[in-house]
């Protein structure tokens, strides 16, 4: 954050000081667990359902929390707000502002259905081999998670780069409202939160409005490969870098091969020339994000041989996604078990099929649960994954509890179905062995991660 006194934070936000002896200069972390707080910290109090944050603003001073932001005095400093929500992202929208205008700050926006998190961990990599670089943490997307992110960046950060998630229209248009992206990043249009949207119209719609709150001066990177996506083109003045497989990319994947362990190596093609990358992260579809991320950091100004370097060099992306583990009794561990949904179980599936190939690979075996806020579409698209999983030849499927149910009836006669984690749990113990390459995949609510870690 930049140094601000709880004055000039009252004024921002439009609150009120309470309880302040003296000037107090909050300088971050901004935090909204009393237990993050550090010297400086600013502690944001919001009352929950079952906690109060209000009545742990004293533990948090003992973390070294220098003031409050809440709705009511507390034992600290305390700017006093009618909508605590509000006022984060008044400030938020307030330190990215001053950053950018006495410091030069180019904001990063990035969204589609999946592969944010990939692609913005890929990206923050690459851009903080060139300078100060600030990026979301984990998934901290939504209304608060955004700001929080914003709240990082300090006088010297120069690249914000900021996953932005929809779970309906008009909420990437708020949060641009309150940071304003000079590069805007399109991955995809898939099926995630189709049961909240609708359609996926609905969902293109709602992703648009990243490109749609671009300035003319800004650049909009768009997935020549989906058409939902490269027709965003129509919503911006700005120009539009586009990526991909295909020769119609701007920024391309050229030769794309697999080693043993599913790790993608290729040839990165740019309108300023081409360089090779090899990729230390699991399956063909992160060379897809990678070229998304060079798109991105090439519009940012950096030159594609850095861009090449550093992608090479990102060894682990946020936890639970495509985690590769070999294990000493000869298993080869892949625990994607962040999240879920078709498109991601596929590509999941392609990536588990991929390392299958290699000769110390004896058996495929794909660990599945359900996949969540499919509305309407949810039995058909378990079936279908099921199928998918047959039709990549993996040799066993293991389907974990009754709303997966459907992925056992798709995979048919080389699935086992059982009715829960700790079923899964005894299942693994039971049955993979040396030579087994093991993928866990589900939608959170399942907390595959939970057998995962039986194997590591
Ligand atoms: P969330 O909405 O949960 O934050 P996300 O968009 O941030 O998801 P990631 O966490 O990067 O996406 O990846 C989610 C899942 O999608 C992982 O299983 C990942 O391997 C897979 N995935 C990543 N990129 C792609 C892609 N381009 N196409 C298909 N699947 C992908
Ligand atoms: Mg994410």
């Amino acid at each position: 954050m930049i140094a601000m006194t709880l004055a000039q934070i009252a004024d921002v936000v439009g609150g009120e000081v309470v309880g302040q002896a003296g000037p107090v200069t909050v300088t971050g972390p901004v935090v909204l667990d009393g237990r993050e707080a550090g010297p400086g910290s600013l502690f944001v109090a919001f009352v929950g359902e079952r906690v109060d944050g209000h009545d742990h603003a004293a533990q948090a001073g003992e973390s070294g929390a220098v003031a409050v932001l809440g709705s009511r005095p507390t034992e600290l400093p305390t700017v006093v707000v009618d909508d605590t929500r509000h006022a984060l992202q008044q400030l938020a929208a307030y330190v990215v502002a001053e950053v950018r205008r006495t410091g030069g700050l180019t904001v990063v926006g990035l969204t589609g259905s999946q592969g944010k998190t990939s692609t913005k961990d890929l990206l923050g990599a690459v851009l903080g081999h060139a300078a100060p670089t600030v990026a979301t943490r984990g998934s901290f997307n939504n209304e608060l998670g955004m700001p929080l992110t914003a709240l990082r960046v300090e006088p010297d950060t120069r690249f914000l780069v900021l996953e932005l998630g929809a779970r309906g229209k008009g909420h990437i248009a708020e949060l641009t409202r309150l940071v304003p992206p000079d590069i805007a990043v399109v991955l995809n249009v898939g099926q995630a939160h189709l049961g909240e949207f609708g359609s996926q119209e609905a969902i293109a719609e709602a992703k648009g409005e990243l490109v749609e709150a671009l300035a003319p001066t800004g650049a909009a990177v768009l997935n020549a490969g989906d058409e939902r996506v490269a027709g965003m083109a129509r919503l911006t003045a700005a120009p539009v870098v586009t990526f991909g497989t295909g020769e119609e990319a701007d920024v391309r994947v050229e030769g794309l091969r697999l080693d043993r362990l599913g790790r993608p190596s290729f040839t990165l093609a740019t309108p300023q020339g081409s360089v090779p990358v090899t990729l230390q992260v699991v399956g063909a579809h992160q060379a897809l994000n990678a070229a998304a991320a060079a798109a991105a950091a090439l519009a940012a100004g950096l030159a594609p041989a850095e861009i090449g370097e550093a992608l090479s060099s990102v060894t682990t992306l946020s936890q639970w996604r495509m985690e590769l583990r070999e294990l000493a009794d000869g298993v080869i561990v892949l625990n994607d078990s962040y999240n879920a949904n078709p498109e991601s179980m596929r590509a999941a599936l392609d990536a588990l099929a991929s390392i299958g190939v290699a000769p110390d690979v004896r058996r495929t075996v794909a660990v599945l649960g359900e996949m969540l806020e499919l509305g309407d579409s949810g039995a058909a698209a378990h079936e279908a994954v099921g199928a998918y999983a047959a039709q990549r030849g993996i040799d066993q499927v293991l389907v974990v509890g009754d709303g997966a149910r459907g992925i056992a009836v798709g995979a048919g006669a080389r699935s086992t179905l059982v009715p829960d984690n700790a079923a899964a749990v005894a299942w693994v113990r039971e049955h993979v062995s040396e030579g087994d390459a093991v993928l866990f995949k589900a939608s959170r609510g399942a907390r595959l991660d939970e057998v995962a870690s039986t194997l590591q």
